[in-house]
């Protein structure tokens, strides 16, 4: 007979996160440097009231449990209040992406039907653009006062505070079903429409757990957390939850993300670990370099969204800061990997370890990963063995918000990424599996050649494609920026690889350009380079220098 565990039961629901660190961490403080330029500050239990007026105005407004609300916001205060508020009334907070084109957000506004759409000041020229393309939005609302509404609008405008302004600061969080919908986010669609994703209370509550502990992001209540990759893209990497689950000082930086702006802030707050993309480590290295600024406080900066190049690492390292590379993506809320030490780490050669760092890590506990071969068949953990990989756990997605059929493959959601794994379970990209080079027959990493590429001191930024070829199929490409003043030709980037990749996977050729395309997540836009140089070794393209 089944005996059934005799322990309260409580679902996992988000609001208890904000209600946790009102209570027991009221007086620590999140801090953000507004559009409107100042900074902002109070505490986790002024962000724990505000929440609930927002919760009790959204209820007298009519929003109910399963209704869309779209955010299209920098990371702040008021969307933190919006991330708690909407979802903990068990409506649903739609983050949106501001850096997709217009014509991508406003059907991303009507796929989800959202009712009421609350935007930044900095996006208003943005909503006048689309709000004609999405009739069934009842109510635009502007995250600011009353008295900076703009005098005349294309569409019906409120105010954010006018709207939560006088409303009672209790509100009793219903409990209801984990399962339910909390926050939808779309994928960037580089390919077709993007597609939703619906986190639920329980896979992102859970995923916050996990991300806390030490072989993962490693937060305490000691930490001031700032996460510099945005709340409208995968849930900041889940931190507006991991914070105030530990009891961690939040600092939100709004849409300075200079190097500069992020040095100054970081250390007027005392910043101990942050998270955002490559480009945004570049940025804040550069500036640190120039000017000999250093930030002693600032200690761990995690790496994800792209490869981390080994060279940042070492830039990063050189200016105190550790980089801690970590793998995800929004179908997976997006935790999957981090890069920690695992037993034996420490006693290895300063050479291995650079190598173990460059890799994207090891899963964390809740998610499990395998790749497999073009047959399905699992590979190997000898680090050699590149194939598709697979995750699951209980931040995996199921299906996509309004499809029905299910991309998973026996119960495994294949990831578009092509990895190895190590025996002792790190894991390395080696390829979107769309930008992964075939030469004749066999598989070169474009991630690789991009790395070296970037270790060379007068390249600031390298993308690799796969270039028809009419021997191979298809050949790496290198695209390089040069660092201002730098004169390095072709010839002599290629002579950088000898020894430091096989002879075979040396690009044939180097174009440089004045800059990368990136998608609106940060990362390389490799379609748009294919698009423009994928036929250079048969019809010639760009001259290189
Ligand atoms: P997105 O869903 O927009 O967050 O993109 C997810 C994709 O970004 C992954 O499937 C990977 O291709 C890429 N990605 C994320 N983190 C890393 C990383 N650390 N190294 C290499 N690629 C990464």
């Amino acid at each position: 007979m089944n005996l059934v565990g005799q322990m309260m039961y409580m679902p996992l629901l988000l609001s208890s996160l904000l209600q946790q660190a009102a209570r027991h961490t009221g007086s620590v403080e999140i801090v953000s440097r507004r559009v409107e330029g100042d900074i902002h500050r109070y505490t986790y239990r002024d962000c724990h009231a505000r929440s609930m007026q927002l919760a009790n105005a959204l209820t007298s407004r009519g929003i109910v449990a399963g209704d869309r609300v779209g955010t299209l916001a920098w990371n702040g205060y008021r969307h933190m209040e919006l991330y708690y508020g909407v979802a903990g009334i068990g409506a649903v907070c739609h983050t949106i992406n501001p850096r997709l084109f217009p014509e991508q957000i406003a059907y991303i506004i009507n796929h989800a039907r959202d009712r009421l759409v609350c935007f930044d000041m900095s996006f208003a020229p943005l909503i006048e653009q689309i709000a004609h393309l999405c009739p069934q939005v009842e109510t635009w609302m502007m995250l600011c006062g009353e008295a900076a509404l703009p005098p005349s609008f294309a569409v019906p405008l409120e105010s954010y505070e006018s709207f939560i302004d006088g409303q009672p600061q209790h509100f009793v969080w219903p409990q209801f079903d984990e399962l339910q919908a909390a926050v939808l986010c779309y994928t960037s669609g580089t390919t077709g429409n993007p597609k939703g994703v619906l986190y639920s209370h329980r896979s992102l509550t859970l995923m916050a757990y996990a991300s806390v502990s030490p072989d993962a992001l490693c937060l305490s209540a000691c930490d001031v957390v700032s996460p510099v990759v945005p709340m409208f893209h995968v849930n900041a990497w889940g931190l507006p939850f991991s914070a105030p689950m530990v009891g961690a000082k939040l600092v939100l930086p709004g849409p300075k993300l200079d190097g500069e702006s992020l040095c100054t802030l970081f250390e007027q707050e005392g910043v101990t670990v942050s998270a955002g993309v490559p480009t945004i480590w570049l940025g804040l290295v550069d500036y640190m370099r120039r000017t000999g600024k250093r930030n002693p406080l600032f200690k761990r900066a995690i790496v994800g969204g792209a490869a981390c190049p080994p060279q940042l690492a070492t830039s990063m390292r050189e200016c105190g800061i550790d980089t801690i590379h970590a793998w995800g993506m929004t179908e997976l809320s997006p935790l999957g990997t981090v890069c920690s030490p695992s037993p034996g780490y420490a006693s290895k050669c300063a050479d291995e370890q650079a190598r173990i760092d460059a890799k994207q890590g090891r899963a964390i506990a809740g998610i499990d990963l395998k790749i497999v071969g073009s047959g399905g068949e699992e590979l190997p953990w000898d680090g050699k063995s590149a194939g598709d990989l697979m995750a699951r756990g209980h931040w995996v997605l199921d299906r996509y918000y309004g499809v029905d059929q299910s991309p998973l493959e026996d119960g495994w959601f294949p990831t578009g990424d092509v990895a190895t794994i190590d025996a002792d379970g790190y894991m390395q990209i080696t390829d979107r599996s769309k930008d992964v080079i075939k030469s004749g027959g066999e598989w070169i990493s474009s991630i690789e050649l991009e790395n070296v590429a970037m270790s060379h001191p007068e390249i600031a930024m390298a993308a690799c494609i796969a270039c028809e070829h009419p021997k191979w199929d298809e050949r790496p490409l290198l695209i390089a920026v040069r660092r201002p003043d730098s004169a390095l030709t072709a010839a002599e980037l290629l002579a950088f690889y000898d020894g430091k990749v096989a002879k075979w996977w040396i690009p044939n050729d180097v174009i440089f350009v004045s800059e990368l395309p990136l998608t609106a997540t940060g990362k390389l836009q490799k379609l748009t380079l294919r698009q423009r140089f994928g036929k250079h070794y048969v019809e010639g393209s760009a001259p290189s220098a």
